[in-house]
């Protein structure tokens, strides 16, 4: 792949991964504050055993959420080549940057692009 093609997927992915970053802490700020809120409602009444496992649930499952997310976002940065063909390393963040800057794979300092 070229430089500009590279930058052009690296820079699609970085936002991406802003993207959700952004969004799992303002939402697991929100449902930690739903999930304490649930929590503290239990403390004062009498629920249903299966409302106990609430807010648990939702701690979990919105991170399991965001680790599939994670994890695919992952997956298509490879699909879209944003690794090196030497090492096979991920070029993303800082190492996506290095790349960049001198042409050169941040982790092997093989060059990445084509010429
Ligand atoms: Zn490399």
């Amino acid at each position: 792949m070229t430089k500009e093609e590279f930058i052009a997927i690296y820079r699609k992915t970085n936002k991406q991964f802003n993207i959700v970053g952004i969004a799992f802490l303002t939402s697991f700020a929100g449902i930690t504050f739903i999930a304490a809120s649930i929590l503290n409602f239990i403390k004062k009444h009498e629920v249903a055993n299966w409302v106990r496992l609430v807010p648990a649930t939702l701690l979990f499952g919105s991170l399991a959420f965001f680790a599939i997310m994670a994890w695919y976002l992952h997956y298509k940065a490879k699909k879209r080549n944003l690794t090196c063909s030497s090492c096979k390393k991920l070029l993303l963040g800082q190492l996506g940057n290095i790349t960049i800057a001198s042409g050169n794979c941040g982790n092997c300092g093989q060059p990445v692009f084509d010429k």
